[in-house]
């Protein structure tokens, strides 16, 4: 290159760099991934070294994070909070141990003796305590200032407020989000429709630099804490004593470090974490390499963004950009309709991506993703890659939103939610094909006909002989058509049929629990079961008949109806019933249901999912609906409850929360039985 296109290009990457930061730290919402933005970053520290006429004290290779947010005060760092260099290959750590050996002036056969930590992927961290007191913590900004960030790194526990000894020190850590608390946090923000975070480290960034700290505490932030500032004044002479006195201080220091003495450790330490990188409960994204001894890492100093003792050595990116091309529908066993971008074919993690999960349709409406968007693909644990966000600034008009099927992309049959709440769309067929292994599954599952030996592979293999079409053909099997099956020997084949003949004793609401009629869970069927003598029976109950019993509404009602009016449905129930299942039976006797005859109406959050405490009510004799009444005799009451409570409240409804409902159960209960 001419020096003048040298530096257009210098030029050109610097704003793109910077740009990228800001996205990066200040909005918590970066459009490129980190390969990327590391690969244009190496670029202009390359082109800088290789031309200094065009150095700039003001160039992002010069800085590290990015502006700071209102609302925290700032504080001015005493010494510059360094980021780390990076190195995504074995060959990349053999140039650098080359690099800095030369520079201390370490022969090649001498020992340079390194510790090998994990990269934790969250936010970096200064605290600063005086006679063992914390007094300050403060997050990195853009290296020279930052934020006071105290008072909400007061709430995580694994950070000492008072230490073991009366010290003044300064030391350095991440604070970060562990795996489950991010499904956990995540999982409230999809019930309450708020936004989701795309992963544990935008998380925890989120988390720290909200302004109400009661809300930081609700969300558990973690830390491990890496580096003491100013060793010598505590004389330590090595990052691994460091490690030990921090921990003896009372900090929480990560027990996987290890001291690294040739390549062949370093190699071994970064494959077993990059393997069982998803088994640790908190997120990493590397591992850290850094010189053992101070007075070396003194020697070797820093650059302008880094130490020169310690690199990072970054597993394999798992976040790829790429483009949809389109989106087709799965269809699940459990009829569940998934959206699957097919995608301009990208490398993320050693392997070629060409499909993506989109999840289900509301995660495509929230995130406003369309066919020919720029997209960010992501693995991160799971193996099977996942679309996280689409780019919009890139759109030039041509996208096309994604539609919702009007109807199953299998059997053309109906399709929709099976409640307001459900995320899912699915097919509504019972008889979809693709449905077909999931339900005999269900049919032959413990809480259904309980029929062990029939387990998924040998249902897989039933069906794709075609001797499944229906649950009904389960008890059409026998020792020849079974020993047809590979590695199924007479022996076994007599072993399933024993189970089966023993399935046929299931009590009735099981039954009918096995039909897999839908919206008719186990609750339901077991109502059903205390109401009907037999399949005829409740195949020919109708509408009225069915909303009178408590705890039934009309889409259940109509969906029992629409099941046993289509004609695959009476042919399956005519061979259960030539083999003796379903066929009268005794009506249990309805002493043991406390609830009986009383409305509930819930309203806010419980500790156990609305649907569990539900199904409990009904199973004990009451009936849950949506809307308060005069008819409702109580309203149970959890965390933020809606215009539900005020209403029962103007009704003079009694309001129970769920220790005064476990209490009104126990004492039902005793009545009952006295
Ligand atoms: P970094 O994440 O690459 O690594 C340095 C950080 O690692 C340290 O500051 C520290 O916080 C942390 N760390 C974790 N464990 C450690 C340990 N045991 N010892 C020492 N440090 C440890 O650097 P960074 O400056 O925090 O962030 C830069 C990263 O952000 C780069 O990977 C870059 O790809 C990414 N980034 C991405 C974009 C984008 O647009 N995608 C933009 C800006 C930055």
């Amino acid at each position: 290159m001419v020096p003048e296109d040298v530096k257009k290009r210098i030029e050109e990457l610097r704003k793109e760099i910077e740009y990228h930061n800001y996205r990066y730290y200040t909005l918590n919402d970066p459009v490129i991934t980190d390969y990327e933005y590391d690969t244009l970053l190496k670029e202009l520290i390359d082109l800088e070294n290789k031309y200094p006429q065009f150095a700039s004290k003001t160039s992002p290779t010069q800085r590290v994070g990015s502006k700071i947010l209102d609302g925290f005060q700032s504080v001015r760092h005493p010494y510059f909070m360094y980021s780390l260099d990076n190195a995504y290959s074995m060959d990349e750590i053999v140039e650098y141990d080359k690099r800095i050996r030369k520079l201390s002036g370490i022969s090649e056969i001498s020992n340079l003796e390194y510790v090998g930590e994990l990269k934790i992927d969250g936010l970096s961290i200064r605290l600063k305590y005086e006679r063992g007191e914390l007094v300050l913590a403060a997050t990195r900004g853009d290296g020279r200032v930052g934020e006071d960030v105290t008072e909400n790194v007061k709430t995580i526990r694994t950070i000492p407020l008072i230490l073991q000894k009366a010290v003044d020190i300064e030391v350095r850590g991440e604070v970060y989000m562990s795996h489950a608390e991010f499904k956990r946090l995540n999982s409230i923000r999809q019930r309450q429709g708020l936004p989701l975070f795309a992963n544990p480290r935008n998380a925890a960034a989120g988390t720290l630099r909200q302004l109400d700290t009661s809300e930081v505490s609700k969300r558990h932030l973690d830390s491990f804490i890496y580096s003491l500032e100013f060793p010598e004044r505590h004389g330590v002479k090595t990052q691994w004593e460091a490690l030990r006195y921090m921990h003896e201080l009372g900090f929480k220091t990560n027990k996987e470090s290890k001291i690294i003495r040739n390549f062949e450790e370093m190699k071994k330490y970064f494959d077993r974490y990059e393997k069982i990188r998803y088994d640790l409960d908190y997120p990493i994204d590397g591992v850290v390499i850094k010189v053992n001894d101070i007075s070396v890492q003194s020697l070797l100093g820093f650059t302008a963004k880094s130490p020169r003792w310690a690199i990072a050595y970054k597993f394999p990116a798992e976040q790829a950009r790429t483009r949809i091309i389109d989106v087709t529908v799965q269809v699940g066993r459990t009829g569940v309709l998934t959206p699957v971008a097919h995608l301009e074919p990208v490398k993320l993690a050693g392997t070629t991506v060409k499909r993506a999960s989109l999840h289900n349709f509301d995660y495509v409406k929230e995130r406003d993703i369309r066919i020919g968007d720029i997209v960010l693909v992501e693995k991160a644990g799971e193996i099977i890659p996942q679309v996280v966000k689409s780019i919009k600034e890139e759109r030039d008009g041509d996208e096309k939103p994604i539609k919702l099927p009007k109807s199953c992309p299998v059997c053309n049959g109906p399709v929709g939610k099976l409640d307001e709440k459900d995320v899912a769309i699915r097919c509504l067929n019972p008889y979809c094909p693709a449905k077909l292994e999931g339900w005999i599954e269900h049919f032959a599952s413990r809480k259904a006909m309980d029929i062990r030996g029939l387990g998924n592979k040998l249902v897989t293999k039933l069906v794709k002989n075609g001797l499944l079409k229906d649950p009904g053909d389960v008890y059409e099997l026998n020792v020849e058509t079974l020993s047809k099956l590979e590695k199924m020997g007479k022996k076994s084949a007599q072993n399933i049929l024993d189970q089966i003949e023993q399935s046929k004793k299931a009590p009735f609401n099981r039954v009918i629990n096995a039909l897999g009629i839908p919206m008719v869970g186990e609750g339901t069927a077991r109502l059903l079961g205390e109401k009907f003598h037999s399949i005829s029976e409740l195949s020919r109950a109708n509408e009225k008949e069915l909303m009178q019993m408590a705890g039934i509404g009309e889409k259940v009602a109509r969906s029992i109806i629409d099941f046993f009016s289509m004609p695959q449905t009476k042919r399956m129930i005519d061979k259960l019933i030539s083999h003796g299942i379903g066929v009268i039976h005794e009506l249990p006797l309805q002493k043991t249901r406390p609830l009986n005859n009383l409305k509930f109406v819930i309203t806010g959050t419980l500790s156990k999912p609305r649907e569990e405490i539900k199904n409990r009510l009904i199973e004990l004799g009451a009936s849950v609906t949506n809307t308060v009444s005069s008819k409702t005799n109580y309203i149970i009451v959890g965390e933020n409850p809606g215009s539900k409570l005020s209403k029962a409240k103007a009704l003079g409804i009694k309001s129970l929360d769920e220790d005064g409902l476990e209490k009104l159960i126990s004492q039902l209960s005793k009545k009952k039985s006295s």
